[in-house]
């Protein structure tokens, strides 16, 4: 299926630049709102690592914790599957702590709502969630997006993270995907 989708082109939507200024922004934010709080920092796998990567260091909490959860809900193409399989959990005890979910999109909102559920489950004491896109085309589930860098109407998009069919997570900016035949 995957090797079926060919890449006609790759265009550039946001630069390293752009990414680094908002992901500086939101750190304020974020240091500002968990000031005093024991705040657990949890990494959605994989695509959340640079943006993980770049956000935590931008948040100023010396009790910050930080973990790595994993979740799928996509095949290896462009479309939702709808069904969350959970592959790798936290390894630390949330209960009783703040817990922010660093993703890297949140398109059906099906992935996030079952990941914030769970983390109820566990016994933490808030949720919320921190995203680089919030795109919201195939949005299915009124879901609260507490921080974005960026929206997105629409379109397929890798980079930062992001991958088609595993591919240009390494890429330091987001670009929009045009297959052949579109
Ligand atoms: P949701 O459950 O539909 O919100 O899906 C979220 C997951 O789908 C994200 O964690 C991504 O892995 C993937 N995803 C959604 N939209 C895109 C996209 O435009 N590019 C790459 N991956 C995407
Ligand atoms: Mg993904």
């Amino acid at each position: 299926m995957s090797s079926e989708l060919k890449v006609k082109e790759l265009i550039p939507l946001y630069t390293k630049e752009q990414l680094h200024e908002r992901v500086v922004e939101m750190g304020k934010q974020i240091s500002a709102d968990y000031k005093d709080k024991k705040l657990c920092a949890v990494c959605i796998l994989k695509g959340a690592i640079p943006f993980f990567s770049d956000l935590i260091r931008q948040i100023d909490n010396m009790d910050m914790t930080i973990d790595t959860l994993r979740a799928s809900s996509y095949g290896s193409g462009t479309g939702s599957s709808g069904v969350v399989k959970f592959i790798k959990d936290v390894e630390q005890d949330v209960k009783g702590k703040d817990v922010l979910l660093i993703e890297d999109v949140v398109d059906t909102g099906l992935t996030m709502k079952e990941i914030v559920a769970h983390m109820y489950e566990l016994g933490a004491a808030s949720v919320k969630i921190a995203v680089c896109i919030d795109k919201h085309e195939r949005r299915e589930i009124d879901i609260n997006v507490d921080y974005y860098a960026y929206e997105l109407e629409q379109g397929f998009i890798v980079g930062y993270g992001l991958d088609l069919a595993e591919r240009y997570r390494q890429l330091d900016g987001i670009y929009e995907v045009v297959l052949e035949g579109n």
